[in-house]
């Protein structure tokens, strides 16, 4: 995806707080993605309060509606993208040569490194109604600068308990551990929960964890969870019990050991100073080699970078005390 969102985003975490055991929801807000059918999002992270969920910054959730995605080629520095659909279809395209069909059940994830772009379209020329999920992952400091790469993992590890069952899409969960590529301790999984079930999901108490519910309706916790906000957890949780209503649900839960580095986040990069991201928006204005050769099927079409904000870029604090109790 491309961060439509111009205005400065600064978000960090210098000291990473082990929060303990929290139920707080994060309220979603939208977000146009561009183009005349491109998707409204809800975005939860970052978030004023909370930027970071382990090395998770950034999460949208697209759908589920009819929608033709043009999404010409932009950057990424310094991340993870992943990508996850619920429903619907997509055709990445990036600067490395890969070329990939993702659907449901398949996980997308781009490495950036120092630098790639990619794009992202509805295959085919009618609107196609897509339910999506997409995500980034900081790089740690010791992984950022190395060459970009994309995976597809159609097989992805699945596990079960008694009322549910989990894809591991990244990260190791219930003793399953997925294929793809992780630079920091991290778990990202798809739940499936049965009506009326009530499951025990196992954590790791020295991870941060949240949970989305992009279809049906959940209590965790004591807090009711439906489409929309985010509900961050905290640490300290060496199990969590989940009770769906009657249509059963689809949930994403995302964790990992809380962020030492203060990030700082505009546009589609992830840097640690304002420098940093300068230059990367220069290189990629000035067609860099950087971020790749063109992508033969879009010419020399691309996204330009919005300007630069006039205040400097700084990392932002965490402060979960905001967070709705
Ligand atoms: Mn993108």
């Amino acid at each position: 995806m491309s961060n439509t969102e111009v205005e400065p985003h600064e978000t960090g975490s210098r000291v990473a707080r082990a929060p303990g055991r929290v139920a707080r929801l994060i309220q979603p807000r939208t977000v146009p993605l561009g183009g005349p059918r491109g998707l409204v999002v809800t975005r939860t992270i970052p978030d004023c309060s909370l930027p970071t969920v382990g090395a998770w910054c950034f999460l949208d959730q697209g759908g589920p509606e009819p929608h033709l995605s043009r999404l010409l080629p932009h950057p990424h520095i310094g991340l993870q993208t992943v990508s996850w659909l619920l429903e619907g279809a997509m055709l990445h395209r990036d600067t490395v040569g890969s070329e990939a069909l993702i659907r449901p059940g398949q996980l997308n994830i781009m490495t950036s490194g120092r630098g790639i772009a990619h794009s992202e379209f509805t295959p085919g020329d009618e609107d196609l109604r897509t339910h999506l999920l997409q995500l980034w992952i900081a790089l740690p400091d010791a992984a950022r600068w190395q060459a970009p790469h994309f995976e597809q993992h159609s097989e992805l590890p699945v596990v079960a308990g008694e009322g549910w069952r989990g894809t591991v899409l990244i990260g190791a969960f219930a003793g399953a551990r997925s294929p793809a590529a992780a630079y920091s301790p991290i778990v990202g999984v798809e739940l499936r929960i049965e009506p009326l079930a009530t499951a025990a999901l196992p954590l790791r108490a020295d991870f941060e964890h949240a949970l989305l519910a992009p279809l049906g309706e959940v209590e965790a916790d004591g807090v009711a969870l439906a489409r929309g906000p985010l509900l961050y957890l905290g640490t300290e949780r060496e199990s969590l019990e989940v009770t769906a209503g009657r249509e059963g649900a689809t949930l994403l839960l995302i964790g990992g050991e809380p962020l030492v580095e203060g990030l700082v986040m505009w546009w589609n990069f992830v840097g640690r100073s304002h420098e940093e991201i300068a230059e990367a928006r220069e290189e990629w204005e000035g067609r860099s080699r950087r971020f790749g050769p063109d992508i033969p099927a879009h010419g020399g079409e691309r996204i330009p970078a919005p300007p630069l904000p006039a205040v400097r870029l700084t990392p932002r604090k965490r402060r979960p005390e905001l967070l709705d109790a």
